[in-house]
């Protein structure tokens, strides 16, 4: 016999922690069903960390909105719950005179947001706050920070076990339907079990478009396609010779190759971005010498060796190569026809700064 249960949440990195957080400080009964033997162990804990100020992102965009709703909202819930983290600033630079155009353009998309804090720098203002930087203008922004990634998803799952939340590890979701009494989820593993749901929140990251493919009754042009792309981070060996993150102008969909100096005052350099087929976290030793051309550009002091691989990431993207970065995809009841499902598609950067604010958007689907 199925066994009812009111939410399932699929899937237990950040943004699934956050939405299982919420339904069930919500009142809902809540069981958070994770593939894998621990919590986060893909996207969630192969990015850079930053708490994104919402610059980028065109205005009116999730992104946008659910990027500065959920920095907010981020900073606030650290300071309360005890998750460290630092508001440790970004400088944006340009190298070269042709870049200019382009740093005006991240302030004015940034105001139109509601990010009204940054500071235009010449290039000895910026030379002043980084001296090992090499420019000919920049923008600060103060409201960027760093987290630690883990100890966030570990508070998360602390507050939803406390308002009766259920996580059950290594038990993937391997087929579903939605039926008149409910959405059933064949879920597999060790204890392999079939339950019934009022409500299903596919919140599978990379595996989002199989699981939403997997479930009969979800209509396929409502699924978007799947694609990945694929960066790497080196670290640097040594101290940091920066204060706070330090990006290059942007290109088409990716930041470049920036700095993130994280929270013990350690650097790591990336993403870089590249299209692959498949998910497969192997490190490709052969970017070091793009590596190094890319970061010289804005840091010349880069010495030979001094780069370590770190690790690799994959983002969950919905459009593929030479096609405009999409928005996130959060598919609900009134997109796909199916009462109590949402399905969230390409949730990559800024995903980790947006999870509170997701999980309110969700919410808000769902009813609440
Ligand atoms: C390189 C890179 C850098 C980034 N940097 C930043 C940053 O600096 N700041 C920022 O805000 N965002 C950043 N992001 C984005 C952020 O990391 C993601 O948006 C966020 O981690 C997504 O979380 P998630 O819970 O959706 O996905 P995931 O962390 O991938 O979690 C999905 C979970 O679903 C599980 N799962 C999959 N299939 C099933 C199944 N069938 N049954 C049960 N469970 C299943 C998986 O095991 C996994 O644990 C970055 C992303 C990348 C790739």
């Amino acid at each position: 016999m199925a066994e009812r249960v009111d939410c399932a949440v699929i899937g237990a990195g950040v943004v699934g922690l956050a939405i299982a957080r919420r339904l069930a400080l919500a009142g809902r009964e809540v069981v958070l069903l994770e593939a894998e033997g621990a919590i986060g162990t893909h996207t969630s804990s192969r990015n850079s960390e930053v708490i994104h100020a919402g610059i980028y992102y065109p205005t009116g965009s999730l992104k946008a909105r659910l990027c500065i709703a959920g920095k907010l909202a981020l900073y606030r819930y650290c300071a309360g719950h005890g998750v460290t983290h630092k508001r440790i600033g970004k400088l944006v630079v340009a190298t070269g005179a042709e870049q200019i155009e382009g740093l005006k353009k991240y302030k004015q998309q940034a105001e139109t947001n509601g990010v009204d804090d940054l500071r235009m720098l010449t290039a000895d203002e910026v030379a002043e706050l980084e001296p090992e930087v090499r420019s000919v203008a920049g923008f600060l922004s103060p409201s960027t920070g760093v987290i630690d990634s883990h100890r966030l998803m570990l508070a998360y799952l602390g507050d939803a076990q406390a308002h009766g939340a259920s996580l059950a590890l290594a038990s993937p979701v391997l087929s579903g339907a939605a039926t008149h009494s409910g959405i059933v989820l064949n879920v597999g593993g060790n204890e392999a079990t079939m339950i019934v749901c009022n409500a299903v929140i596919n919140s599978a990251g990379l595996n989002a478009q199989s699981v939403a493919r997997s479930l009969s009754g979800v209509p396929p042009e409502t699924i978007p396609p799947t694609h990945y792309a694929i960066g790497h981070y080196y670290t640097l060996t040594g101290r940091s010779p920066f204060k706070r993150h330090i990006y290059p102008v942007a290109r088409q969909d990716w930041l470049g190759v920036h700095v993130t100096v994280d929270l013990g005052g350690q650097v790591k350099f990336g993403p870089d971005f590249g299209w692959i087929d498949r998910v497969d976290y192997r490190f490709d030793e052969r970017r070091a010498t793009a590596f190094y051309e890319a970061i010289r550009r804005y840091y010349p002091g880069l010495k030979d060796g001094a780069l370590q691989p770190g690790y690799t990431g994959i983002r969950p993207k919905i459009t593929g190569p030479g096609e405009p970065a999409a928005d996130f995809m959060i598919s609900g009841p009134r997109d796909h026809g199916i009462d109590g499902l949402v399905n969230l598609y390409g949730i990559e950067s800024p995903g980790l700064t947006s999870s509170l604010a997701i999980a309110d958007y969700v919410a808000e689907l769902l009813g609440h």
